[in-house]
């Protein structure tokens, strides 16, 4: 079979689509020579022999000859020899997973180099400096990520040597310099591995193909992967590709460029470069990287000649290469770039990570601008990332102590308590603190760390430095390269000027500016118009659900609203019984003997539940709204302390044995399937009825003062049976025509149930009898379906998800397979008899994307989920139905 596939010369055996087996990198390769943009060429060994690799520990059969014939062929290609002292082949070995996994793995350059080919390169360059220094790196990285020779007893050499010649910068070496400090590091080599440095050109490919396969399983990747959820099985290709050099003098450079900016969308070329450097030095931040276009030199306030000025005519031939690059694309793309000797090549391409709002932004804009269609601009926004764009940014007119100013690397405002490592970061996180992550530079060992900040601070770097990249892909706020900072991780304190910063301290960072405030700053609501309502008009036009949202007081609601939601689908009532004026009259209900009592304190509660229903009913003006009856159980409203069992007494004006003996009498051992829900209502109708009251004269005063129509639903909860449902139905029904009869006015409303256990939805045709709706229910239904409960699964839960019991909390993204198919199961039997069943889903999965999907596959007719959620229900539902 087919292992190693070629690309270069202006065709490849590879395509986009082959990502699976060749990697994105050898993939996309291989497709950018094929449209015949200038690539080094090379080939790549599949994903497949990887997965052999590490599965035998060694090579399929034939795979050797098949690298030989492909490595001749670059051979021809170029007119070189891979070995051959006079017109040496240099190579690059770079591993390229299936999705991109920044800084995961390593890659070689200038693979090929030994103490007799660095002489015939210098003769043929002409330039013996750069043959030299070409080597030393060569003998660094292959040190470094084949042998496992640490990187710090290179970078002790050479800042030795830099301090012997007095010179600051390694381009200031000279070729007699380069060659001291290439004798050091194979001597240093030799002590570290007891092995010299390996010289014949065919051991160095194999071991760093070896060590790119290896590298697969280290600790690094594996993090990655489990965070990303990438299974171990897909495995990583290698790509062995010719060298081209960007550190040939000052006609060669290297580059990373994204083809619109990755922070903000706009349609600009974003990038940065290096004259005279070599692979990975834009990123390492071992010199200033310049920015590539004039208009990115004054945004970022660099006063670095942009490549724009310094080589006009390679700038231009890039230009063109990222126009054709998006046209085929029709994708935002973050490229790699060498120029050597005046002369462009492609390194790689790939989709760019960018932050929401630049997502939203480059949708709407390709839209426009004619790439893609509005379908596709609603599935490339992930509904996630929305979370972003929905929170609060920095209040402008706030006051602003600014300490310092690094790049704007990812938008967005966070506050929180210093701290220096990710170790740190994580153990305060957990506890629950918001903390500020804040590092000279970070690397992949940190990305734990950057997960638990709220956000991230350097003091070294650029727009794609290691932080900046990670930070928009998590869409944490991130200011990179704030200079003036000094830390000193020692003493655990951050200095600029006269002011320190310990660890512990409160700032805040300001992604969008690059600003670093001390203390924190007030935040304002985003704005919703734009690119937001753009895209969420187009979402809105192609889904066929409906969002509602759940919310009890009137501020969400108006949250909700503004957010676009069509209704509430879940308004708890219980909450309405908690505010310090209504409590007594709550607790005087529930310690009364007799329902006389009871109903003389639910009279005085009566007013006031109506008037929360009163200003729903209004800000919801004319949206459905579904009202749940009393669900909790009484115990949890009574008081557990004796100070406050003798407060409620006095208050209650009932003796505080009386108010000891109701609790004892109250309490449950499992209250989650006690003595609530519907079964409240059966035992204390006046509750219910008093609610249903509530809820009925409330709509018939905003109807009277708006002249607008209401839509009540009113919804019972834990049924289990037909009969319970059909008691209460008539409950609220009675109560309803009572109060039309007093008020001479009607109001259209339903009565529906929450299936929320099993036993409901595998009965769900008698229910439906007296049911006009369905809401499902599924965190009830989850913990009644799995038999657990949610405030007590934390303890076990991890465990299950790690061992791969559950694929995700079932609590967070509904299981399809069990709970999901009671869904379909009542949904089915409640269809089957009545047609027009008014389906939904109520539980925290009704703003879950991939809950969402599943609720479309089913039919349901709206979602219901949390306010800020609303924007991110509206957009997946149309993703779920595309
Ligand atoms: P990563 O996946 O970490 O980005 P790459 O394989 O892309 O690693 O290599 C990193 C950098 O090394 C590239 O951006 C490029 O600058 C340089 N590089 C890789 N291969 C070559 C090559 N054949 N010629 C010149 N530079 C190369
Ligand atoms: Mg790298
Ligand atoms: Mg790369």
């Amino acid at each position: 079979s087919k292992w190693v596939y070629s690309f270069g010369g202006g065709n490849s055996d590879g395509r986009a689509e082959m990502r699976n087996l060749l990697g994105g990198k050898g993939a996309n390769l291989a497709e950018m020579a094929s449209i015949g943009l200038p690539v080094p060429p090379g080939f790549t060994i599949t994903t497949e022999v990887c997965t052999h690799y590490t599965q035998n520990g060694g090579y399929p059969e034939g795979l050797e000859a098949q690298v030989q014939q492909a490595l001749a062929a670059v051979e021809q290609d170029l007119d070189m020899r891979f070995g051959a002292v006079e017109t040496p082949l240099l190579v690059s070995v770079r591993s390229g997973a299936r999705v991109s996994m920044p800084g995961m793995m390593d890659t070689v350059l200038n693979l090929g180099l030994n103490d007799e080919t660095v002489e015939g390169l210098a003769r043929k360059s002409g330039d013996a400096r750069f043959a030299y220094d070409s080597y030393r790196r060569f003998i660094q990285m292959f040190g470094d990520v084949v042998l496992g020779v640490d990187h710090g007893h290179f970078e002790e050499i050479l800042e030795l040597a830099k301090e012997d010649k007095g010179v600051e910068l390694d381009t200031d070496l000279t070729a007699e310099d380069w060659k001291s400090v290439i004798e050091q590091y194979k001597a240093r080599v030799k002590e570290e591995t007891g092995e010299a440095f390996p010289q014949d050109p065919q051991d160095q490919l194999w071991k760093a193909v070896a060590a790119v396969f290896g590298s697969w399983s280290n600790q690094r990747a594996r993090t990655y992967r489990r965070l990303h959820n990438i299974p171990e099985e897909w495995g990583t290709a290698v790509n062995v590709q010719a060298m081209v050099f960007g550190n040939m003098g000052e006609d060669c450079a290297t580059g990373v460029a994204f083809t619109r900016d990755p922070s903000t969308g706009e349609n600009a070329f974003y990038g940065e470069y290096l004259v005279n450097a070599q692979g990975e030095d834009v990123v390492a931040g071992i010199r200033t990287p310049q920015n590539l276009t004039v208009e990115g030199k004054q945004k970022n306030g660099s006063d670095l000649p942009a490549m724009e000025e310094v080589m006009p005519e390679v700038f231009g031939q890039l230009c063109k290469v990222r126009d054709r690059l998006e046209a085929h694309y029709t994708e935002m793309q973050d490229i790699e770039f060498t120029v050597q000797s005046g002369t462009l090549y492609m390194l790689q391409t790939r989709t760019g990570k960018r932050t929401a709002a630049a997502a939203l932004k480059i949708a709407t804009e390709m839209v426009e601008e004619g790439l893609i269609g509005e379908a596709e601009a609603v599935r490339r926004v992930d509904p996630a990332a929305l979370d972003q764009l929905l929170h609060p940014t920095l209040d402008p007119s706030a006051e602003r102590k600014v300490i310092a100013k690094g790049l704007p690397a990812s938008p967005g405002a966070a506050s929180g308590q210093v701290v220096f490592s990710a170790d740190r970061a994580e153990a305060l996180g957990q506890e629950g603190r918001r903390v500020i992550l804040c590092r000279v530079e970070t690397s992949p060992e940190d990305i734990h760390g950057m997960h638990a900040a709220q956000g991230i601070l350097t003091t070294r770097g650029g727009m794609t430095s290691h932080a900046a990249v990670v930070a928009r892909g998590m869409g944490r706020p991130c200011v990179a390269g704030a200079g003036e900072l000094r830390i000193d991780y020692q003493t655990g304190k951050m200095r600029v000027r006269d002011i320190e910063i310990s660890e512990g301290d409160v700032v805040t960072l300001d992604g969008a500016t690059g600003e670093v405030m001390q203390g924190e700053v007030a935040t304002i609501q985003p704005e919703l118009t734009g690119d937001f309502a753009k895209l969420m008009a187009w979402a809105d036009r192609i889904r066929s659900m409906k969002v509602r949202t759940n919310a009890e007081t009137p501020a969400d609601c108006r949250t909700a609203v503004k957010f676009g939601c069509e209704g509430i689908g879940l308004c708890r009532t219980e909450h309405m019984f908690f505010d310090a004026e209504r409590i007594v009259a709550v607790r005087e209900m529930i310690l009364a003997d007799t329902v006389e009592a009871r109903r003389k304190a639910l009279a005085r509660i009566l007013p006031m539940q109506r008037q929360d229903f009163v200003e729903i009913f209004k800000i919801m003006s004319g949206l459905p709204v579904t009202v749940r009856l009393l669900d909790p159980p009484l115990h949890e409203f009574l008081p557990h302390g004796e100070a406050e069992m003798q407060e409620v007494a006095a208050a209650a004006g009932a003796p505080l044995e009386q108010v000891r003996q109701r609790s004892a009498q109250l309490e449950e051992n499992n209250p989650m399937l006690g003595h609530r829900g519907c079964r409240l209502g059966i035992t204390y109708p006046e509750i219910y009825e008093m609610q249903a009251r509530a809820i009925f004269e409330a709509a018939v005063e905003v109807q009277r003062e708006t002249g607008g129509t209401v839509e009540p639903e009113v919804m019972i909860p834990l049924v289990a049976t037909q009969r319970e449902l059909e008691i209460l139905k008539s409950l609220v029904d009675e109560t309803a025509q009572a109060v039309f009869a007093e008020s001479g006015q009607t109001v259209a409303y339903l009565v529906g149930t929450m299936i929320e256990l099993p036993r409901a939805a595998l009965c769900a045709d008698e229910i439906a009898a007296d049911a006009e709706f369905f809401s499902f229910g599924t965190n009830d239904l989850t913990q009644t379906v799995f038999g657990l409960s949610r405030d007590d699964a934390g303890s076990f839960l991890p465990a299950y998800e790690a061992q791969g019991i559950v694929k995700q909390d079932p609590f967070i993204t509904l299981d399809p397979k069990g709970v999901g198919q009671l869904v379909s199961i009542a949904t089915e039997k409640g269809r089957s008899v009545r047609r027009d069943i008014k389906l939904g889903i109520c539980g925290e999965h009704g703003g879950d994307p991939a809950s969402i999907r599943f609720c479309q596959s089913v039919g349901l007719d709206y979602v219901s989920c949390s306010p800020y959620r609303v924007p991110i229900a509206r957009l997946a539902a149309a993703q779920a139905a595309l």
